[in-house]
């Protein structure tokens, strides 16, 4: 029994660590500064363009540059961090929040869900068959977490900035803004573009490929 439960809790913090690092850090530890923000321009450019009606923006005090999107597309809630919202221009900014709009709209928290779910009950299934003591389990979730991560990235993140790319007014800000990402003040192991951390670990998909993707729509 705890092979298994060792498997689901190691799956559900390699698949999903940034996200539960940051909420830790914002809503128990209090580390991160949260401000809600009224901006009209946010509002109304998201519903413009997607449909999609926002309740609110949280502003996390953190000099890391990132978005996310909590909550579903019947109760969408936007977070920005503050090193994206002051660092972005209007034009790149507007990447970024159809990029989060279009994770909603696109119902990815759901199937981001199923496919963390489908991996997990593979897991269960191999552990099962296989008697797998908790060494075998750790690293088999070890094994399928990488390979769930690389499995959200092309079913749902490279779909959020394929969505969001058709949409923006200048597609050159979308690689400007990869170039202000490059030259972050913030930089840790993930931060360069050939680093393996981020191959394994981060769900987004490359600057450098977001950078074809909008040269090849602006071409259009
Ligand atoms: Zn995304």
């Amino acid at each position: 029994m705890l092979a298994y439960i060792l498997f689901v809790l190691i799956s559900l913090f390699i698949c999903n660590w940034f996200q539960l690092l940051t909420f830790a850090s914002a809503v128990f530890q209090g580390k991160i500064e949260k401000e809600k923000i009224k901006d009209k321009w946010i509002y109304e450019t998201v519903l413009q363009k997607t449909g999609l009606r926002l309740l609110d923006i949280t502003l996390f005090k953190d000099i890391r540059m990132y978005g996310m999107m909590a909550g579903f597309r019947a109760w969408p809630k936007m977070i920005l961090s503050e090193g994206i919202y002051k660092n972005l221009n209007k034009d790149e900014l507007e990447w970024v929040i159809l990029h989060e709009a279009g994770h909603c709209v696109l119902r990815h928290n759901l199937k981001s869900f199923l496919i963390e779910l489908s991996f997990i009950v593979l897991g269960i299934l191999f552990i099962y068959f296989n008697k797998l003591n908790l060494l075998g389990a750790s690293l088999l979730a070890i094994i399928l977490s990488l390979l769930c991560i690389q499995a959200i990235r092309w079913l749902i993140e490279y779909q959020a900035d394929k969505f969001s790319i058709e949409r923006v007014d200048d597609p050159k800000a979308v690689i400007s803004a990869q170039d202000k990402f490059r030259k972050s003040k913030y930089k840790n192991l993930f931060s360069s573009e050939k680093s393996v951390l981020r191959f394994l670990l981060h769900w987004n998909i490359s600057r450098s490929k977001r950078i074809s993707m909008a040269k090849s729509l602006s071409s259009k």
